[in-house]
């Protein structure tokens, strides 16, 4: 996609702080982070959303899974835990049109999801 954010950082086109890439993935940090570790964890192909996935992506969706213990512990939040979250659309508040996990470690969370 010409348009996306995330495409471009997939293609170096924008820098971005990587932590982690492999061939179908990439994981790089949030420009504006909501905690003490905030990191991206997205696939290269332009998938919309959660609800954008479609049977031939199944690969992707494995990969950027595979990917979580991974990053993870290069960004050392392994032990402690996190939380790992997708937005979709209006009402998610999904910014960037462009399937992506946000992985959110370094505090503690509670029960409710505000
Ligand atoms: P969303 O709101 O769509 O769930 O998440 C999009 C995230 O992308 C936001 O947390 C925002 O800070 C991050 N973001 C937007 N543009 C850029 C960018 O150019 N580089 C990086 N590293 N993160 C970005
Ligand atoms: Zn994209």
């Amino acid at each position: 996609m010409d348009d996306c954010i995330f495409c471009k950082i997939v293609k170096g086109e924008i820098p971005s702080k990587k932590i982690y890439e492999d061939e179908k993935v990439l994981a790089f940090h949030d420009i504006s982070p909501a905690a003490p570790v905030h990191i991206l964890i997205i696939p290269k192909k332009h998938i919309d959303s959660a609800i954008a996935l479609k049977e031939e992506d199944q690969p992707e969706l494995w990969a950027v899974f595979a990917a979580v213990a991974k990053v993870a512990k290069l960004a050392g939040v392994e032990q402690d835990g996190f939380r790992l979250v997708t937005n979709v659309g209006k009402n998610g508040g999904q910014s960037v049109k462009h399937l992506h996990f946000h992985m959110l470690g370094g505090k503690k969370y509670g029960e409710n999801f505000g």
